[in-house]
C-alpha cells in the first residue's frame, strides 16, 4: 500500500482517539459540576427544613410566653373577685375570668400543636442530616473516580497527540492541510474503508468497478466521488 495512504489512515485512527478523548475531557467536568449541583440542592433542603424547625421553636417559646401573660392576668383576676362592690361588678369579673380560661385554652391547644410539630420536626431533621451526610459522602467518592479518569484522559490526550503529531510531520504539508480540511468538514472522519459491499465507509455511496480496481492497487491517496474522503481497499474479514 502507498505509504502516504498508510500514514493517512493511522493519523485518522489517531484523529479518531483524540476527539474520542476531548468528548471526555469535556464530558467529565460536567459529571463533577452535576454532583455538586445536585449535592447544593440536597443541602438546600435540608437547610430550609431546619429554618421551619427553628421558626416552630420560636414561635412556641412566643406562645408559651403568652400563656404566662394569660395566666398572670387569670390570677389578678380572680384576685380581685374578691375586692368587688356589687352584684354588677363581680358579674363582670367573672365573664372577664371566662374570656380569660378560652383565651388561656386557645394558647394551651395552639402549644400542644407546636410542640407535636416541633418533636416531629426535629425527627426530620436529624433523618435529613444523616441523609444529606451519607449523599455528601457518595457523591466525594464519585467525585474522586470522576477526577482520577479525568487524569487518565487528559494525560493519554496528551500522549496520542504528540504520537499523531509526530506521525502527521510524514506528510507533506499540502496533504497534511487537505486531510485536515476534510477532517473538519467531514464530522472527524476524512479516510474511509470500501470493503467488499463497494460502497463508501463514509457516505455510502457506491464505488464504481473501474476505481475498485485502482484502490485495491493503491498506489496513491483515492478521494471518494461523493464525499471527498480518502479511501482504501480493506479486504473484509
Ligand atoms: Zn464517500
Amino acid at each position: 500500500m502507498d505509504a502516504q495512504l498508510v500514514t493517512l489512515i493511522d493519523l485518522q485512527a489517531f484523529d479518531t482517539r483524540i476527539a474520542a478523548l476531548e468528548a471526555e475531557a469535556v464530558r467529565l467536568p460536567k459529571q463533577i459540576e452535576a454532583l455538586h449541583a445536585a449535592l447544593a440542592d440536597a443541602k438546600k433542603t435540608l437547610e430550609t427544613l431546619k429554618a421551619k424547625a427553628d421558626v416552630t421553636k420560636k414561635d412556641l417559646r412566643t406562645k408559651e410566653k403568652d400563656l404566662d401573660v394569660v395566666t398572670a392576668k387569670r390570677a389578678k383576676a380572680e384576685a380581685r373577685l374578691w375586692e368587688v362592690k356589687n352584684n354588677t361588678e363581680y358579674s363582670a369579673v367573672l365573664a372577664e375570668i371566662e374570656a380569660i380560661k378560652q383565651e388561656k385554652a386557645k394558647g394551651e391547644e395552639e402549644i400542644l400543636t407546636l410542640m407535636e410539630l416541633q418533636e416531629r420536626l426535629v425527627v426530620e431533621v436529624r433523618e435529613a442530616e444523616a441523609r444529606f451526610k451519607t449523599r455528601e459522602e457518595q457523591a466525594r467518592q464519585d467525585e474522586a473516580v470522576v477526577r482520577k479518569k479525568l487524569a487518565e484522559v487528559e494525560a493519554e490526550l496528551a500522549v496520542v497527540r504528540t504520537e499523531r503529531d509526530s506521525r502527521a510531520r510524514e506528510l507533506p504539508r499540502s496533504l497534511l492541510a487537505d486531510y485536515e480540511k476534510i477532517l473538519r468538514a467531514r464530522g472527524g472522519v476524512a479516510v474511509a474503508a470500501v470493503t467488499g459491499a463497494a460502497v463508501c465507509g463514509g457516505c455510502r455511496v457506491s464505488i464504481r468497478p473501474q476505481a475498485i480496481q485502482e484502490l485495491k492497487a493503491a498506489r496513491a491517496p483515492m478521494l471518494c466521488e461523493s464525499c471527498g474522503r480518502y479511501l482504501y481497499w480493506q479486504d473484509s474479514a
